[in-house]
């Protein structure tokens, strides 16, 4: 049995939410331990745009993502199926950068303020006496008084908890490959092909991420993903040139399936839940890592709190941390749904793509649907 300090926290998972958590609480003097299960740096699937509404947050932990040289995005194209592009100026923009190198970058700050990252996988979580008993695979079971979770999308935990939304399976797969190749490096673009769509930005080191989602019945019909690409992917002229223009970086490219954008719990058996753990907005709005950064910080606030006597009670703790993230998240991921639902129905998304396409400021108006404001931090 190890970690007996008073005020410990667990966090479970270091992906942004975790990270971010880990750096905002040792800040302010917590003890904190994060798990996470793979070594960094590591890539992962990720369309890696994310929204200027993080920024000065992350500039507040001293983590600025500019000094490892993210790429500022302020414009985006979408393009219909057959090619037909529409533009428009992001109104709050973004930044691209890697997972790669930004979980990693992360992970170094986080050590730097005194957090300790075991790279384990955690097993099982029990809380009893006011206390969390977190089982890990190698390095066996610690206590701690707060436990955050935040593994993310889908996880051998959300099993262990027998949370309802493992058990619904999803049509969606996801590919992702980084290339070499010409690209505006202040534009994200989104290019879509029947059935799926691909988005495309600069990161740090000028390659491209290129990142697609695919309805999971039509992909599996093609030998593989080239003769997807091909066969599919390249009815769309973009993206065509896209592929065409560049050469891969990587040997072969990441997939992942089992994508699940059902609505999820907040709070699992009094664990704090951050990031993709707690619910997971479409990617088409490009925000996920934004949310996963937001509710981090929710949660570090109000934990800060609990710490310092100043929230009087566990109870009382949850509670709070259920109602901000739902009055944070709520109106964005439901437009999301919306927007999805349309984009898993070939007639409706060409309509719809039809009347973004054609009718001059209706674009404008679904980025801000889906986008939230830049996160309040404390002046410095
Ligand atoms: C195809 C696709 C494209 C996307 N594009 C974008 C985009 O362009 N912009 C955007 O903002 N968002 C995008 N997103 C969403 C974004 O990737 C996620 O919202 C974000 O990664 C969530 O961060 P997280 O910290 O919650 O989870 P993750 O980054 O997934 O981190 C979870 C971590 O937990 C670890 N873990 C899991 N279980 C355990 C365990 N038992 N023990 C220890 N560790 C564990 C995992 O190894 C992982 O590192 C995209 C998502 C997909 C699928």
């Amino acid at each position: 049995m190890q970690d007996r300090q008073a005020n410990h926290i667990i966090i479970i998972g270091g992906g942004l939410a975790g990270l971010v958590s880990a750096i905002h609480l040792s800040r302010f003097g917590l003890p904190v331990t994060l798990f996470e299960k793979n070594a960094y740096p590591r890539h992962k699937v990720c369309g890696e745009y994310i929204s200027n509404e993080v920024l000065p947050y992350l500039q507040y932990l001293d983590a600025d993502p500019l000094s490892i040289g993210a790429k500022r995005i302020n414009r985006f194209l979408l393009s219909t199926t057959r090619g037909k592009i529409s533009e428009a100026r992001l109104p709050l923009g973004g930044f691209g950068v890697s997972r790669y190198t930004l979980d990693h970058f992360l992970a170094q700050k986080a050590i730097q303020q005194g957090c300790r990252i075991i790279q384990d996988t955690v097993t099982d979580i029990h809380f009893e006496n006011d206390t969390f008993r977190v089982s890990a695979k190698d390095s066996g079971v610690h206590e701690a008084r707060i436990t955050i979770g935040s593994f993310g999308k889908r996880s051998n935990l959300d099993i262990r908890l027998d949370r309802s939304f493992i058990r619904n399976k999803s049509p969606f797969v996801a590919v992702k490959t980084h290339l070499q190749g010409g690209f505006p490096e202040d534009l994200v673009a989104l290019h879509n092909f029947e059935g799926g769509y691909c988005g495309v930005s600069q990161v740090e080191n000028g390659n491209l991420n290129v990142c697609f989602m695919a309805n999971y019945k039509t992909f599996q019909q093609y030998k593989n993903i080239d003769s997807f690409r091909r066969e599919v992917m390249y009815k769309n002229p973009h993206l065509e040139a896209v592929f065409e223009n560049s050469v891969p970086v990587f040997e072969q490219p990441l997939t992942i399936s089992q994508i699940s954008f059902s609505d999820k719990t907040r709070v699992e058996d009094h664990m704090l839940l951050c990031g993709d753990a707690a619910g997971m907005i479409h990617p088409l709005c490009g925000n996920g890592m934004a949310m996963a950064i937001h509710s981090a910080k929710i949660a570090s606030e109000l934990i800060i709190g609990y710490s310092s006597g100043k929230i009087a009670s566990r109870q009382e703790l949850e509670s709070l941390y259920t109602s901000q993230w739902s009055d944070t998240f709520r109106y964005r991921i439901r437009t999301g749904r919306l927007l999805q639902n349309f984009f898993g129905k070939d007639n409706i998304a060409r309509a719809m793509m039809y009347g973004v396409t054609h009718i001059p400021g209706i674009l404008p108006v679904i980025i801000k649907q889906t986008h939230g404001k830049p996160i309040p931090v404390p002046a410095a």
